[in-house]
């Protein structure tokens, strides 16, 4: 590499010498100039500037590396000098401009897939994910949780190239890169891979129920509980501290066995986990988690987040036409720990997916404990860009194979 010239890449509006890491979601211009200043007279043949994405995984101490994303800004003649030699002691500015689209050119997958939803998962630009440098929102740096064995990274490149005089070989002479982060917008519908709710140690319709006991060791009655639906919550994309919250709504039955008493409810609680998996290879469906014969795991890591506990009064029971079984509705709020949370996303090589851990006491009965899914989705920009579905026409099942040119990040001449 020529050390002959110092090279600078700065986005507009944030100044180059400080640590302030700009985010970029969907709809959002990343526009910045490459200063270059060189030592010496340094002849060139061209210059590129690249946005790239790449994800890292390891498994098993084996490294693989993807690169998702490969966009070239077009670099106008008339805007390198003529001839190609940069002067010493002269400064030079050269602008580049992408736009941050929803979605990854077609080459970015190209393996095998179960089916055309894992496809169009895949085809969603991940968010940054597992990189100190860009980690957070907003100008901190705030953890994300993701496993060391896991990163996703945008990266602007710049690359001086030389003609070899003799050979006429052109060859990489300097090369620098200034990492992004980037937080798109993601969908608002759970993915298909959402498993049906149930509960631990569920039976099939009411989910799980526990008899519970009467005086002399008659039995009072049997309550039933069951989730109703995937949980999503809404990450606004533009605002770092608002508290995130939802509800589940928890339908139960009590089937009175003898005389009518209520069962009494203590309290309802649980606590969010975040689940990363990954591969060296790809995913060729929406992940599952394995573990070795020690129970070990071997291809994901859990995360818990803090544990939060809502006490209640009592529910409106309705009873079922006049028989012993009466319904209720226990709607439980739940708001999401002031953490870094990254949205649910799957990639050719990592998934990170969301569950929600619910425990609900009742006197004299075994507490009834659920897992969910929970789907977290990053808000859509108003201004953000037409849908990639609707371009291509993925919404009707039809794959239609794009050109390299028209990559997710257009470039802005
Ligand atoms: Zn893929």
């Amino acid at each position: 590499m020529d050390q002959a010239i110092s090279v600078t890449i700065c986005l507009n509006g944030a100044a180059a010498s400080t640590s302030y890491v700009t985010s970029f979601s969907t709809g959002g211009k990343i526009e910045g100039n490459i200063a270059i200043s060189p030592n010496r007279n340094t002849r060139f043949h061209d210059m590129e500037i690249f946005l790239l994405g790449d994800e890292y995984t390891t498994v098993n101490h084996a490294k693989t590396h993807r690169r998702f994303l490969n966009v070239q800004y077009p670099i106008q003649d008339h805007s390198l000098p003529s001839p190609r030699v940069l002067e010493k002691d002269q400064k030079y500015q050269i602008p580049f401009s992408f736009t941050v689209a929803d979605h990854l050119p077609m080459s970015a997958c190209d393996h095998e897939t179960a089916g055309h939803a894992v496809r169009k998962a895949h085809l969603r630009p991940p968010p940054s994910f597992g990189d100190a440098m860009v980690a957070g929102y907003g100008g901190k740096l705030r953890d994300d949780f993701a496993p060391r064995e896991c990163r996703i990274v945008y990266t602007i490149q710049f690359n001086l190239r030389r003609s070899h005089l003799a050979s006429g070989q052109i060859s990489t002479i300097f090369t620098d890169f200034f990492k992004l982060r980037i937080k798109p917008s993601t969908p608002a519908e759970p993915y298909p891979n959402q498993s049906p709710i149930r509960c631990i140690q569920d039976s099939p319709f009411y989910g799980k129920q526990t008899i519970l006991p009467g005086r002399a060791k008659s039995t009072l009655g049997t309550l039933s509980m069951a989730i109703e639906e995937p949980t999503s919550f809404r990450l606004p994309l533009h605002d770092p501290t608002s508290l995130i919250s939802s509800s589940i709504r928890i339908n139960v039955v009590y089937t009175a066995e003898s005389e009518l008493i209520f069962p009494q409810f203590r309290s309802v609680g649980g606590h969010l986990t975040s689940t990363t998996v990954f591969t060296n290879t790809c995913h060729t469906d929406f992940p599952e988690k394995k573990k070795n014969s020690l129970g070990r795991a071997l291809n994901y890591h859990v995360e818990q987040f803090p544990p939060f506990t809502n006490s209640f009064s009592s529910l409106d029971w309705r009873q079922e036409s006049e028989s012993n079984r009466y319904s209720a509705t226990l709607l439980v709020p739940i708001t999401l720990p002031r953490q870094n949370l990254i949205p649910t996303f799957h990639t050719c090589l990592i998934s990170r997916i969301y569950h929600l851990h619910i425990k609900v006491v009742v006197k004299d009965g075994a507490p009834f404990e659920f897992k969910i899914p929970a789907h977290i989705f990053a808000r859509e920009d108003p201004s953000h860009l037409p849908s990639y579905d609707a371009t291509v026409g993925l919404d009707q099942d039809q794959e239609i194979l794009l050109p390299e040119t028209t990559a997710w990040l257009t470039s802005d001449v």
